[in-house]
């Protein structure tokens, strides 16, 4: 049963440290951690085991509260990924961490010297050590239970209230088992074997408990090893094995409390506590940030969407409103040409070629409008700069007329050819041109002249010129003017010059403005020269 991770469609399962399956990096590392262990135990368990440290008072209360607390905490979050994963192996795993956090009570309270000379709680000297059997073992128990489950197939679906049922009912079971040990080990502490002669020294008897403990770890490590499989495995079996050096410790060379051993022992149950818990909780911020990405990036990819929606909405209408205005005023000047008494047909077939022209360009337009938003291959053709100008001069005729615009042009004949896309080319100069009406249309000084020149510019490109007289571009705007959305029209989309620079930049060349002194904007663009083969 998994559970689906909303839009993105991600399997929760596939980000659990329970499934993940080990990287190189940490099964070196893994293995680094064992070698350290290693060498420690080697120059601990020589000839400095045996040698007797200061008995620290504070030392037992702070290493129970560190156990209660790392192994509370592991069992916490194996918890959390069973109500995700549903799997019994987890929920074992889980309850051995619960038992070791819960027996650390009763060990601390029961320590000779903590709450009473011979052990609190009403217990013996032989009740610590009889509660530190049960922790070890029972963890044991619980490893190699995950071990043989962890494959199995996970449970059925659950509803939520069977999960919370299923964790109580374990934990509850698990708790009354702590109790009733407790209650045994401290009340009947008379007639437990005596494996403690006193409070720091241990009798021969603790040689036949300790071995049949760490052979149970080593049951548990040799199964996990043929069935290991995610990184969950990997720490497990770091623990285990950090276990068997702590186990061995508290028998090798010299079992003794307050010992170099028996403190080193102590410090590797804090360590093999800690490896799972830093992992779960490292894998966890790790997979949290990898969500969070995830989610970002989403949420971006949806305002982009959206943006690029926007931008394709309001080029389609930028681009087709220039050609339609110019059809229906050919549809409105044919209608006149017929409608005199002696109708002038010619002039209304002349219109009339016009809206067909303009038609063809409105399709064309659209075409490249929509193969400017895919990253498919434009066609290219190698063209005629000089004719392109005629051709977009041609297409605004009317624009001119109506705002009584003079066209000055002054062509370079020995322009270089160029290779590119016949529309786009055309749809940046009709867009700076209409721009340059524009502009001389919303002032009402002097003659309003439109001048383009083409010339070579540098060796291998050439530069077309478009010049007005209108009211020139502002030096605060001379960017923004380049940016999608940037107007300062009333009806105007600001999407024409963004689109004019990004279609002359995939040509290779530059789009840019200046000031025409006195008055008026002088917009650039230059184009490579197509080059012979
Ligand atoms: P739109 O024409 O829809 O406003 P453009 O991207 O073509 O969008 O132009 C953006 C702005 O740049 C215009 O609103 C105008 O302020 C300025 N601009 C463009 N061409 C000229 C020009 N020839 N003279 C003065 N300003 C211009």
């Amino acid at each position: 049963m998994f559970v689906e991770g909303s839009a993105a469609g991600l399997r929760a399962d596939e980000f659990v440290l329970s499934n993940l399956s080990p990287s190189v990096a940490q099964k070196r590392f893994a293995l680094g951690v064992v070698l350290v262990l290693l060498v420690v135990f080697i120059i601990v368990a020589g000839p400095l085991s045996g040698l007797p440290l200061r008995r620290v008072d504070a030392f037992i209360p702070a290493y129970g509260t560190a156990i209660f607390l790392i192994d509370s905490i592991t069992a916490a979050l194996l918890f959390a990924q069973f109500s995700v994963l549903r799997s019994h192996a987890l929920l074992a795993l889980a309850n051995g961490y619960f038992l070791t956090a819960l027996l650390a009570i009763p060990w601390t309270l029961t320590f000779p010297g903590v709450l009473a000379p011979e052990g609190g709680l009403g217990g013996g000297l032989q009740s610590t050590v009889w509660l530190y059997v049960l922790s070890h073992a029972g963890f044991a128990l619980f490893a190699i239970v995950y071990t043989l489950l962890k494959d199995a197939d996970p449970m059925e679906a659950l509803p939520p209230r069977s999960i919370r049922a299923r964790v109580l009912t374990t934990v509850g079971s698990v708790a009354a088992l702590v109790c009733c040990a407790t209650v045994f080990v401290t009340a009947g502490h008379a007639f437990l074997p005596r494996i403690m002669l006193d409070t720091a020294e241990v009798s021969y008897l603790w040689y036949f408990v300790v071995g049949p403990m760490a052979g149970l770890f080593v049951v548990a490590l040799v199964l996990l090893w043929l069935r290991h499989r995610s990184v969950l495995d990997l720490w497990l079996m770091l623990v285990l094995f950090a276990y068997i050096i702590e186990i061995s410790l508290t028998a090798f060379p010299i079992p003794y409390r307050f010992s170099v051993g028996w403190y080193a022992g102590r410090v590797y149950g804090v360590f093999s506590g800690s490896f799972v818990l830093v992992t779960l909780m490292k894998e966890v911020t790790m997979l949290y940030g990898e969500l969070l990405r995830a989610v970002v990036g989403q949420r971006r990819e949806r305002e982009v969407r959206l943006l690029t929606g926007d931008a394709v909405a309001a080029t389609v209408a930028h681009e087709i409103k220039q050609p339609l205005s110019a059809m229906t005023m050919d549809a409105s000047a044919s209608l006149r040409w017929l409608d005199r008494a002696t109708p002038n047909i010619d002039e209304a077939k002349a219109a009339l070629q016009q809206i067909v022209n303009n038609g063809h360009r409105m399709g064309a337009v659209i075409d490249n409008i929509r193969t400017l938003f895919k990253t498919e291959a434009r066609i290219r053709t190698s063209l005629d700069v000089n004719n392109l100008i005629r051709e977009a001069l041609a297409l605004v005729r009317y624009d001119l007329q109506t705002h009584r615009v003079a066209v000055q042009t002054d062509y370079n004949q020995s322009l270089p050819l160029i290779e590119g896309n016949e529309v786009q080319l055309q749809q940046v100069l009709v867009n700076l041109i209409t721009n340059a009406i524009d502009s001389m249309a919303a002032t009402e000084d002097g003659d309003r002249v439109l001048s383009l020149r083409s010339k070579v510019y540098d060796s291998s490109c050439l530069m077309v010129a478009v010049e007005d007289v209108g009211k020139g571009v502002e030096p605060s705007a001379i960017d923004l003017i380049f940016k999608p959305q940037f107007t300062t029209k009333v009806n105007g989309m600001g999407m024409g010059l963004s689109i004019c620079r990004s279609i002359i930049e995939a040509h290779g060349g530059q789009l840019w403005v200046t000031a025409n002194l006195p008055r008026g904007a002088i917009f650039h663009f230059t184009l490579p020269a197509h080059r012979q083969h």
